[in-house]
């Protein structure tokens, strides 16, 4: 099956439900979306002046696709199937921004080759791990800035969401409303100098419709994991967050008490960070699928109406 490839333009910068679709398409289908960097590609050359970029142009996300039959209840399983990235990557940093913008004194603009799966930070050669920042569905209340993470989905900059694994969001309007953006050639948890290396590129994806969602979202499933995720004011609600999300998964679907599942949680799975830098902080908690599949519980990612 050939792609559809979703009109590049217009861009948005908020997921919401009064953003007309570029495109309708139905459950199943298959989904190229080109993607500008988190810059909108303002950032060519490390002499960019980094103050005079156009500021209401960042984190442009290329959509939104309605998904026919997708309905509010539903969730939107998007099984990301290759990403593609382009040929160079910016990185920067500066007073106010990421972990050292209380004691950084000047913006900081740098521009690296991306290579043969590498991109070459100086010295350093960093192996190439194409991830997507910012994917999400429409809220069912109000607009959610592009910089922003949430119960949407948005920007999550969680690394995982990489080529391999699927993502489940809340479908909270007819047709869900997917738009992405924001692709990093690599990124570290935490992300904390404020971006990952970011890069223009294209994005490969089925979109499923998974009937009556049961479960907090959103959720990524990778070859072994299952994860929750989730954005908070800070860190430690974040983390709080994350965890009774997995709770609550297992309380739901295997009928564990409160107390079993966390107890569960404590013993096998793993509390994480996503990043430290956007305006909601992003958590992640990781359980085996080999645990879930002790308990019985089948593949949440495997449960769709279309094949
Ligand atoms: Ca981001
Ligand atoms: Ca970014």
């Amino acid at each position: 099956m050939t792609p559809i490839v979703v009109p590049a333009e217009p861009l948005i910068y908020a997921m919401s439900r009064s953003h007309a679709p570029v495109v309708s398409v139905p459950d199943g289908s298959l989904l190229t979306f080109p993607t500008r960097d988190c810059f909108e590609d303002q950032i060519q050359s490390a002499e960019a002046d980094f103050v005079a970029l156009d500021w209401t142009r960042v984190n442009p996300a290329t959509g939104p696709v309605f998904v026919t039959g997708a309905q509010p209840g539903d969730a939107l399983a998007v099984d990301i199937l290759r990403i593609e990235i382009g040929a160079q990557a910016v990185m920067v940093t500066g007073p106010g921004l990421g972990v050292e913008g209380d004691t950084l004194q000047e913006n900081t603009v740098r521009v690296y080759p991306v290579q043969g799966g590498q991109v070459t930070m100086g010295s350093v050669q960093v192996p190439v791990q194409p991830m997507i920042g910012v994917i999400g569905t429409a809220p069912a209340g109000e607009a959610v800035s592009n910089g922003t993470p949430g119960r949407h989905g948005g920007n999550m900059d969680t690394r995982l969401i990489q080529a391999g694994t699927t993502l489940l969001l809340p479908v909270e309007v007819e047709g869900a409303l997917l738009a992405m953006g924001d692709l990093h050639a690599a990124m570290g948890d935490g992300e904390v100098s404020v971006c990952g290396l970011e890069v223009a590129g294209r994005v490969t994806v089925r979109v499923r419709v998974i009937p009556q969602c049961r479960w907090p979202l959103p959720m990524l499933q990778t070859a072994t994991h299952l994860y929750t995720i989730a954005s908070a004011l800070t860190l430690d609600e974040a983390a709080v967050l994350a965890t009774k999300h997995m709770s609550a998964f297992l309380q739901a679907e295997a009928g564990l008490s409160r107390a079993d599942a966390v107890g569960l949680l404590s013993a096998v799975g793993h509390l994480q960070i996503s990043q430290v830098v956007d305006p909601l902080k992003t958590c992640r908690f990781e359980l085996a699928l080999e645990i879930l599949h002790q308990l019985g519980i089948p593949r949440v990612a495997d449960r769709s109406k279309a094949h």
